[in-house]
C-alpha cells in the first residue's frame, strides 16, 4: 500500500526550498546583500563570526520594513502552493521571490530589526521554530539588521555539506567583494568578532574601488574598457598583461551588477589575452555587461549564479573584442619586461645593484657567493647538494649506462667540456654513455623544491635569506584571511613574512632555494590557489605546497647557464623521485644509443640484415 499523498508541512517545504537558495553561509549573506540593495542602501556592514557558519549580520540604512510588515517578511507568501516532493525536487525553474528570508529563516535562528523613516522606534522580529515571535520596539536608525545565526544548527543532513569554516569564510569573503567592487558608491564595513576587518568608503568610480579591493598596484595597472555590439554593452577594468593572476578568482563577470558565472566570457577572457600572457596566467578583470530585456534568462539557477544567454556568439565576440582593444598596443613585450621590473613592489635596480648582481635577477641576495660553480644564480640550495652526487652517479649508471665514469674526471669550471645543452630555454640535454637524457627544467626545478620544501614541513630547518629591501604584497581579503591559515607553512618553508596593515604583508626574507622570487607574486598565486581549492586543511596544503614549487620553480622560456644546468641535474637526482613531478608529470625521457642507431639505419636489425 502506498501512503497518500499528503500536503508536506510547510517547515519541511521550506527547508527543501532552504537547500536550493540556501547553501553555505556565502548564500546567505547573498540574499541578505541583495535585499539591504534592494532597500536602496548607502552604507552596509557586515559582522561575521565562524565563518559565518555562527553570525552573520547584515545591517543597511536602506527604507526599512514597517512594523506591520515585519512578521510577512518572514513567512512564505500565502499564494504559495503546496507541492509534492517530487515537484519541489525539480523545482530549479521555480523562483524564489519571496521566498529567501523565510527560507533562510527556516535553518537558522534569525531575528529581523527594521525601523522606516516616520517610526519613531525599530521593530524586531525573532523567528521561533515555526512562528514569528514580536514585534518589540528597539532603538535603531532608519534601516534594517538581519542577524543569522547558527546556520543549519538543527539540520544535520545539510550542516555535513559545509566545508571548514575557514572554507565558509573564504567563499563568504570572495561573494562580499564581489559585490563591493559592483557598488563603488556605497560604504561597506566589514567585522569579526567585534573587531573591524575593513572599511570600505563610498568612491567616486570603480578604479577606485578596485584599489580598495584588489589593491592599488593592481588597480593602477588596470584599463578602462567600453564596448558596443548592437545593443549590448561592455564596460569595466582590466589589467595589462604585466599584471597577472595564477588562477580565474579574480575574474569578476556581471550582468548589470549582479555577480555571475559564465564559461563562454571566461573563454572569451582567456582569448583575449591570447598568447600576451604565458599560459597558466590570467588577468585580473572586471566585466560589466548590459544586455536588453529578453536576451537573457536569469531563472536557470536558484540562486542566479548562472544565466543563459539568448545570443551566446554576440557575448562572446562582445568581450573578447573590447577586452582587445583596451589592451591592444599596450601589450609591447619590451615595455612589459621593463615595466614589471619597476612594479612598485619592489626596485629590483636598485636592490640588484646593491647586492653587486646585475638587474634582472629578481632579488638581490644578502649574501654574495655569485659565480660559485655550485651555486649558480638560480641558486639551487646546497642543502640539497650534500647528498646529490652519489645519487646521480647511482642514476646515470643504471642499465650499463654510467655517466659517472666520463664525468670523474671533467672539472666542474672547465667549460670546453660541455656535458649540458639547453634546447629552446626549455628542455636539458645531456649524454650518458648509453644515449641522451632529455630533462624538463621547469618540471625537475618543480620536484627539487618539492621535495625541499616537504623536508622543511617535515621539521628539517629551512634556510631563509633576507631581503635587502622588503618586498610588499597587497592582499585582497580573502587571500589575507587564506595567508592567516598558511601562516606557518609559509614560515617553515623559509619565508619570512611581516603583515603590514590589513591588507599587505611585508617580505623580508625568502627560501635560500628561491633566489628568483617576483615579488610577492608567487606568494598571492598560492594563496589564490588555496582560495580556489576544496576540501579540507591537510588537501589545502597539499595544494600549497604544489603551487609553492610550481609557481617558483624556473619556467620554460628562461635560458640557464651551463653550470646552472649542471647544478639542477644534481639536485634533481638527489630526490626521492626523479623522474615525475608533483603533477606526475615526467620529468626526464632517455633515447638509447639502439634507438637513435635503428633510427639513422646505422644498424639494420640482425634478421633482414644484408649480406
Ligand atoms: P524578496 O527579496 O524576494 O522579496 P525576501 O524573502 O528576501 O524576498 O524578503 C522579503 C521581503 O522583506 C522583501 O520583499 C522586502 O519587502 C523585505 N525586506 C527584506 N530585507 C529587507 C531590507 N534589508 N530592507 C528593507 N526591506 C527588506
Ligand atoms: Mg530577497
Amino acid at each position: 500500500m502506498r501512503d497518500a499523498i499528503r500536503p508536506l508541512p510547510p517547515e519541511t517545504v521550506n527547508r527543501i526550498a532552504a537547500g536550493e537558495v540556501v547553501e553555505r553561509p556565502a548564500s546567505v549573506l547573498k540574499e541578505l546583500l541583495e535585499n539591504a540593495l534592494d532597500a536602496g542602501a548607502t552604507r552596509i556592514e557586515l559582522e561575521i563570526a565562524s565563518g559565518g557558519i555562527g553570525l552573520i549580520r547584515l545591517s543597511d540604512d536602506g527604507h526599512g520594513i514597517p512594523r506591520e510588515e515585519l512578521e510577512g517578511a518572514l513567512e512564505r507568501h500565502a499564494t504559495s502552493k503546496i507541492r509534492s516532493l517530487a515537484d519541489l525536487e525539480e523545482g530549479g525553474s521555480l523562483g524564489f521571490r519571496g521566498e529567501a528570508l523565510a527560507a533562510i529563516a527556516s535553518v537558522s535562528r534569525l531575528e529581523i530589526c527594521s525601523r522606516i523613516e516616520d517610526d519613531e522606534s525599530a521593530w524586531v522580529v525573532q523567528q521561533a521554530g515555526d512562528a514569528a515571535e514580536g514585534p518589540r520596539p528597539r532603538a535603531r536608525e532608519r534601516g534594517t539588521t538581519v542577524t543569522v545565526r547558527e546556520l543549519f544548527g538543527e539540520v544535520p543532513a545539510r550542516r555535513k555539506f559545509l566545508r571548514s569554516e575557514a572554507a565558509e569564510k573564504r567563499a563568504l569573503l570572495a561573494l562580499w567583494q564581489r559585490y563591493l567592487l559592483a557598488y563603488p558608491e556605497l560604504g561597506f564595513l566589514l567585522r569579526e568578532g567585534g573587531r573591524e576587518l575593513a572599511h570600505y568608503p563610498p568612491v567616486r568610480d570603480l578604479r577606485e574601488r578596485a584599489g580598495q579591493v584588489l589593491g592599488s598596484a593592481t588597480a593602477r595597472h588596470m584599463v578602462e574598457l567600453s564596448a558596443e555590439e548592437g545593443s549590448y554593452r561592455l564596460s569595466g577594468l582590466a589589467t595589462l598583461p604585466l599584471v597577472s593572476r595564477g588562477n580565474r578568482s579574480q575574474q569578476y563577470i556581471y550582468l548589470g551588477r549582479r555577480p555571475i558565472e559564465d564559461r563562454q566570457v571566461s573563454h572569451a577572457i582567456t582569448q583575449a589575452y591570447g598568447d600576451v600572457l604565458a599560459p597558466g596566467r590570467f588577468p585580473v578583470c572586471l566585466l560589466f555587461l548590459e544586455l536588453p530585456r529578453g536576451t537573457v534568462d536569469v531563472n536557470v539557477h536558484p540562486a542566479k549564479r548562472e544565466v543563459r544567454f539568448r545570443d551566446t556568439r554576440r557575448i562572446h565576440h562582445l568581450v573578447s573584442r573590447g577586452l582587445k582593444e583596451a589592451i591592444g598596443g599596450r601589450s609591447d613585450l619590451g615595455r612589459m619586461l621593463a615595466e614589471r621590473e619597476d612594479l612598485l613592489l619592489g626596485t629590483p635596480r636598485a636592490e640588484a645593484a646593491a647586492a653587486g648582481r646585475e638587474p634582472g635577477s629578481a632579488t638581490g641576495a644578502a649574501k654574495g657567493e655569485r659565480g660559485t660553480p655550485a651555486q649558480g644564480s638560480l641558486g639551487l640550495s646546497r642543502a640539497g647538494l650534500r647528498s646529490a652526487g652519489s645519487a646521480r652517479e647511482a642514476f646515470l649508471s643504471l642499465g650499463g649506462a654510467s655517466l659517472g665514469a666520463e664525468r670523474q674526471d671533467v672539472d666542474p669550471g672547465r667549460q670546453e667540456e660541455r656535458l649540458f645543452w639547453q634546447l629552446h630555454h626549455t628542455f636539458i640535454l645531456t649524454q650518458i654513455r648509453g644515449g641522451l637524457v632529455i630533462i624538463d627544467q621547469h618540471n625537475a626545478h618543480e620536484r627539487v623544491l618539492y621535495d625541499r620544501a616537504q623536508e622543511a614541513l617535515a621539521g628539517a630547518p629551512a634556510d631563509t635569506q633576507r631581503l635587502l629591501f622588503p618586498h610588499t604584497v597587497e592582499l585582497s581579503d580573502a587571500e589575507m584571511q587564506a595567508y592567516r591559515e598558511q601562516e606557518g607553512f609559509f614560515r617553515e618553508l623559509g619565508f619570512l613574512v611581516e603583515e603590514f596593515g590589513e591588507s599587505t604583508l611585508s617580505v623580508v626574507g625568502i627560501p635560500e632555494s628561491l633566489q628568483r622570487f617576483d615579488s610577492g607574486e608567487v606568494i598571492r598565486d598560492i594563496l589564490d590557489d588555496v582560495i580556489a581549492e576544496t576540501g579540507g586543511p591537510s588537501e589545502r596544503r597539499d595544494r600549497a605546497l604544489i603551487s609553492y614549487s610550481c609557481k617558483s620553480a624556473i619556467k620554460a622560456g628562461e635560458p640557464m647557464r651551463e653550470e646552472e644546468m649542471r647544478h639542477l641535474v644534481d639536485q634533481l637526482f638527489g630526490t626521492a623521485n626523479p623522474y615525475t613531478c608533483p603533477h606526475g608529470r615526467p620529468i626526464v625521457i632517455r633515447i638509447s644509443m639502439d634507438e637513435l642507431e635503428k633510427r639513422f639505419q646505422r644498424r639494420v636489425p640482425e634478421t633482414d640484415s644484408p649480406r
